[in-house]
């Protein structure tokens, strides 16, 4: 239909054509349309009424199929209000005038619907949007059954012809119609012939739905002026392709629509599973269109309503996991097996796992997918997730879960026999590390890497005194729990073991020195310690703190504390389970910021990007130390997939560039938030280095909590740490980009002021 087409005529002209044609004196005013022209008409008691004045294109028989779906609608109880046709003085509902241009138009009058358009409502509420999905329900419902010939026509806005749309993709430009591809890709692949149909709405856009001014319920539907025969869940598409427009969460918004609708008309799978293709389409063949009656009417504003929105809603569309959208479909309409609720899922919990394992925040979230640096939960929600170091090149990445599945499907196997893989690993991982690391272990966790620290310090040593920073935790066997003060002091605690030493955490915010010699004052108390006890087998510290509260020592630390460690005898171990693998930015290895080599260092989480892997990697003195003759085995450490992971995990880090990426966005982020601290006396300290920072708050525990939910119920993960748990921590995976910190800052200036 050309909109070039589109009637001419002006608010004198529609007044005249009401006193004329219909014998009414009435006033005009103009309302939007895209290719027709409609006026509202009003007399002094407050009567309204619409007058249509059809395209010069539009054929008779569509408006004929128009007023008898109004006739067939009149006396069905659908809950909606649906406009009523009045005849002219002549008796025609459809009459024919000559516009300025001499060529003839069809002119009709009809009832006014009370409502105000959805797109005009602020906030849209879950009951809002069910109401919609509900209403369109029964309307598609009323529809059934009805038939008339015209309703078989081939229309552009006709999901079915979308391919029509296509044309115009090449108007786009190339990082458009790329982003694009996949969408179209997938409307290629539909199976219409599984879809029911029939003669369908088709035009439950923003605009045309009718609520009422509170925005409880949906009213009506307006125009029907794209009535075709098609599959009925174009219609719901359709309506959720405009309710996911301007939504934080338009998955959410659509799956409230979704909900309603299927209550009242259920879906067939089939329907169910091409819904996001239908409705992504629908927004692709808006925006193509739009391209093209731009270039054929460029003063229409009424095309450029959705565009915007449009755009930036396909954008965040194009970011999600392909098939996430459907799977969170599928459990609306019950078509997903692996679907429980969260509540039953939670007393499942309760009844069959230990009642020791916790769950993040006071109402615990149900992700059912992760995807770069964000995790999708089950309801249709995305949200920033700004702790997750284990997923360290960014959650499902593609070439370390290629790596595994293609190693998984070759061979699995302890390390007893001759592999390639394992040799390519620990030549790569000691290549990141200084001299003298040269001798490496591999195995499945950072509690069973530092498990094996300990033995190969106590080997070296032949002495079992171990020091380690107060607020410490390096894993959870028993040994390790005895080396780690912030389980043994904590709740559940049997206190300090006669072989443990605790060194106050150097902390320069809180602790007992925070002067220029801070440095030397904490590490005294480290050489202190060396000479009254007779030296210990090892030394262990994070190289910057995690739950102690993302605490970063002062310069010099832990290299005064090293040389005392070592001068007593006890070799230092430097446990890089949260804090390696390029996090720094500036370094490869946290401890390379401190200056020093030590003499084991541990690794875990981001090791294996969620594959469960650790290592150690220590010196040729200490492992022939341990090699004493009994032999270590692990049977799953250093297996060839995890050999894989690994080397993929390696290759990203590299090729992505995420390291610099940890030094860019981890200095941007933090002078981000030491701009907050600025407005927010709340905040206390803030410090990172790369992407491991901490934001220490001047408050309880239980205030701190209180922010870490609301920037949840915002789409932010973040969680708490430290000995006061008032410490926010941020670790998020690498990919975390400048507009994701840019979202994190803006959404805790919001949670900081409520
Ligand atoms: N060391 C540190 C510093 C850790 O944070 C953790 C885990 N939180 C561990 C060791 C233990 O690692 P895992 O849970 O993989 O056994």
């Amino acid at each position: 239909m050309n909109v070039a087409a589109a009637p001419q005529f002006n608010e004198i002209d529609a007044e005249r054509l009401a006193r004329d044609l219909y014998g009414r004196s009435l006033h005009a005013e103009p309302l939007p349309s895209e290719r027709d022209q409609n006026f509202l008409l009003s007399d002094a008691t407050g009567a309204r009424f619409v007058l249509k004045i059809a395209n010069r294109d539009e054929a008779l028989e569509v408006l004929d199929l128009q007023n008898k779906l109004l006739a067939h609608l009149a006396p069905i109880a659908t809950g909606l209000a649906f406009p009523r046709l009045l005849a002219a003085r002549s008796g025609l509902e459809i009459t024919p005038v000559e516009g300025t241009d001499g060529a003839a138009y069809f002119v009709r009058l009809l009832s006014w619907v009370d409502g105000v358009p959805l797109a005009t409502i602020q906030s849209h509420s879950a009951n809002l949007l069910r109401s919609l999905g509900a209403s369109l329900a029964r309307f598609d419902h009323a529809l059934v059954g009805f038939e008339h010939p015209a309703a078989h026509r081939t229309l552009y806005w006709d999901l079915r012809h979308a391919s029509l749309a296509w044309r115009h993709l090449d108007l786009l430009p190339e990082a458009r119609r790329a982003m694009l591809r996949p969408f179209v890709d997938d409307w290629h692949s539909l199976a219409w012939d599984r879809l029911p149909t029939s003669v369908i709405y088709n035009d439950a856009n923003d605009y045309n739905v009718l609520v009422d001014p509170a925005g409880t319920s949906v009213l009506s539907f307006l125009d029907l002026g794209d009535v075709v025969h098609s599959a009925v869940v174009c219609d719901l598409a359709i309506a959720i392709a405009y309710a996911m427009l301007d939504k934080p969460d338009p998955i959410a918004a659509a799956s409230e629509v979704v909900d309603g609708y299927h209550q009242v008309r259920p879906l067939s799978e089939a329907e169910t599973d091409a819904l996001y293709t239908l409705a992504a389409a629908r927004l692709c063949a808006s925006v193509c269109n739009a391209a093209n009656q731009a270039r054929l009417a460029p003063g229409n504003v009424y095309l450029n309503i959705s565009n915007r929105p449009a755009w930036s809603l396909l954008e965040k569309l194009a970011s999600f996991p392909v098939d996430w959208p459907r799977e969170v479909f599928r459990r609306v309409c019950g078509y997903s097996s692996a679907a429980r609720s969260s509540a039953s899922l939670a007393k499942a919990r309760r009844r069959m796992l230990g009642p020791s394992l916790s769950l993040s925040y006071s109402e615990p979230l149900h992700i059912i997918r992760g995807w770069r640096q964000h995790l999708y939960d089950a309801g249709g929600r995305r949200y920033l997730d700004c702790v997750n170091n284990v997923a360290h090149v960014g959650h499902a990445h593609p070439r370390v879960n290629e790596a595994i599945t293609r190693q998984m499907a070759l061979l699995n196997t302890n390390t007893r026999y001759l592999h390639e893989q394992i040799g390519a690993y620990s030549e790569r991982l000691i290549a990141t590390l200084p001299a003298p690391l040269s001798v490496v272990y591999l195995v499945c966790s950072g509690s069973e890497a530092n498990e094996l620290a300990l033995r190969l310090a106590r080997a070296h040593t032949g002495r079992d005194r171990i020091f380690v920073l107060d607020a410490a935790y390096h894993g959870n066997s028993s040994a390790l729990i005895d080396i780690s003060p912030y389980k043994f002091n904590g709740k559940g605690g049997r206190g300090k073991p006669a072989h443990v030493e605790v060194m106050p955490l150097p902390d320069v915010y809180r602790g007992p020195y925070r002067g220029p010699d801070a440095a030397s004052r904490y590490a005294a108390h480290v050489a202190d310690a060396a000479e009254h006890t007779g030296g210990p087998a090892a030394f262990f510290a994070e190289s910057a703190s995690g739950c102690g509260g993302q605490i970063f020592f002062p310069r010099g630390y832990l290299a005064e504390s090293f040389a005392a460690v070592r001068a007593a005898g006890g070799v230092c171990v430097a446990d890089e389970v949260q804090t390696g693998f390029g996090r720094a930015g500036s370094h490869f290895w946290m401890f390379q910021t401190q200056g020093v080599v030590p003499d084991i260092v541990t690794m875990g989480k981001p090791i294996g990007n969620g594959h469960p892997m650790g290592a150690v990697v220590t010196t040729r003195e200490i492992a022939d130390s341990f090699d004493n003759g009994m032999e270590y085995f692990n049977t799953f450490g250093g297996n060839p997939v995890s050999c894989a992971a690994g080397l993929a995990v390696l290759d990203v880090i590299r090729d992505e560039h995420l390291q610099a990426n940890a030094l860019t966005t981890g200095e941007y982020l933090l002078a981000g938030l030491r701009d907050l601290a600025t407005r927010h006396p709340i905040i206390g300290d803030v410090r990172g280095q790369g992407l491991f920072l901490g934001i220490e708050l001047e408050c309880a525990a239980a205030q701190a909590s209180a922010l870490v939910d609301r920037m949840k119920d915002q789409g932010v993960l973040l969680s708490t740490d430290g000995p006061r748990h008032n410490v926010i921590k941020i670790k998020p995976p690498m990919v975390f980009g400048r507009s994701d910190s840019d979202e994190l800052l803006g959404k805790l200036e919001t949670g900081l002021r409520s």
